[in-house]
């Protein structure tokens, strides 16, 4: 039987204190992407948006379009251009508008020509 269960039943306590206090777990969860806007060009954003599976993302011109409510946290972005993706780490995503999950990173890496 788990450690949690046994002890939830002798102090009466079975969750977490989150959201009191952060939670350990909090650290290995997957969180959506995070992007350096330097790193990215027109053709990068292509091929991410290509890779995104819950079409979370678009291009437009020089703009990409990134849509959290959208994301699962899959990290096939990361994984394909670490240089230019990483981990945001922010999981509580909570909003009373859903258009405020929508974030328009500018591209401002340099295309090769
Ligand atoms: S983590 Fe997955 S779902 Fe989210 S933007 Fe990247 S590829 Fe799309």
């Amino acid at each position: 039987m788990p450690g949690w269960f046994l002890r939830g039943l002798r102090r009466g306590v079975v969750t977490t204190r989150y959201p009191a206090r952060p939670d350990a777990s909090a650290a290995v969860l997957p969180t959506p992407p995070a992007f350096r806007p330097e790193a990215l060009t027109r053709e990068l954003a292509d091929r991410l948006c290509l890779i995104c599976p819950s079409w979370a993302l678009t291009r437009s011109g020089d703009v990409l379009i990134f849509d959290a409510g959208a994301c699962t946290a899959c990290g096939r972005c990361r994984e394909a251009a670490p240089e230019a993706v990483t981990a945001s780490g922010e999981f509580e995503l909570a909003v009373t508008d859903p258009a405020h999950l929508v974030k328009r990173i500018p591209l401002l890496g340099e295309d090769a020509s």
